[in-house]
């Protein structure tokens, strides 16, 4: 079970953690009707500092998701981004931790519930976190038999909470047959994403994965791995994916904020590439782990630095 920082942002005011509790009848609850953010702040022990990474992109594509289903919510990305810098100082975490503000339809009404007249409710809580899934084993994946959740269905590129059974779904089937991971593919067929994170391949020096479009979360670390893969001189692409691609790819790995970057050992039992990690994961690994934790003079304007 996981631990959480002892406060809370919830229903206006930061909160001693055990007073966020909702009723059983609540909307988000029963219809997953809410929107959520996932944020990590790496510590430093020497510094005394933690870097926030990309702050303002995660409140942004929050917002965007409210927007996407068509909810208010009484404060802006600037009023959010400030409560969470309070709440991290409250909480003053000495190891790296993953802040997630949720903002969820609160009514008790029985039906789903989006009405444009009322804000959704928000909260902001925390918690340690390590590694989502092994950095530097190289991760088992099978391709899902569960389909990714089509954008006329339920919106993929917004982060709403409901649409994350496609994830669970997928991950139960993979995790209960001994893999790490599921790759799902849209309904047309292509390779859309982890359960939880977005995937890249490597293919003769090139950096592929697919584009915003095949169904995917507009995943903040995709955004930053293509940058610095540019910054670097890899070609990077962004274009539809086969899943046959997947088996001959010469190098494939998964990221989020979650995750990070993990490498890809395996897809449904094939070996990828030499089934170690590849040079170009390997070269992206360094630098984004550099990167988040505020060492790259390049990259320092990625990451919020908090004295705690
Ligand atoms: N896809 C899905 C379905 C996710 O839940 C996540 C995690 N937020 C990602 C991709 C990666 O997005 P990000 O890099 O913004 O965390």
């Amino acid at each position: 079970m996981n631990t959480y920082l002892p406060f809370v942002f919830f229903q206006g005011e930061i909160a001693p953690v055990h007073k966020a509790k909702v009723p059983i009848m609540t909307n988000a609850l029963q219809y997953g009707t809410g929107v959520f953010a996932g944020i990590r702040a790496y510590y430093n022990k020497d510094k005394k500092i933690l870097s926030v990474f990309r702050i303002e992109d995660h409140y942004q594509r929050f917002l965007q998701s409210l927007k996407i289903i068509g909810v208010n919510l009484s404060y802006n990305d600037k009023e959010l981004i400030r409560i969470t810098l309070e709440l991290l100082k409250k909480n003053k975490p000495k190891t790296d931790i993953y802040i997630r503000p949720f903002a969820y339809a609160g009514s008790t009404n029985l039906s789903p519930n989006l009405e444009r007249d009322k804000d959704f409710d928000i909260a902001i809580y925390m918690l340690p976190l390590g590694e989502y899934l092994p950095i530097n084993k190289g991760v088992s994946t099978m391709v899902s038999s569960w389909r990714r959740i089509s954008d006329n269905a339920i919106p993929s590129r917004a982060k709403i909470s409901g649409s994350y059974i496609n994830s669970a779904l997928a991950r139960k089937e993979a995790t209960e047959r001994g893999f790490d991971e599921a790759i799902l593919l849209t309904e047309d067929g292509h390779v859309a994403e982890g359960s939880a994170e977005n995937l890249f391949i490597v293919r003769n020096g090139i950096l592929i994965t697919p584009p915003v479009t095949d169904d995917t979360l507009e995943g903040i670390t995709r955004r930053s791995v293509i940058q610095l893969a540019q910054d670097i001189k890899i070609p990077t692409e962004s274009r539809t994916i086969d899943r046959t691609e997947l088996y001959i790819a010469d190098e494939a790995f998964l990221c989020g904020t979650g995750v990070q970057i993990a490498w890809i050992a395996k897809i449904d039992g094939r070996t990828i590439g030499k089934g170690k990690r590849g040079p170009i994961t390997k070269k992206l690994q360094e630098l984004f782990f550099s990167a988040v934790r505020g060492n790259e003079k390049k990259y320092q304007s990625w990451c919020t630095i908090i004295k705690t």
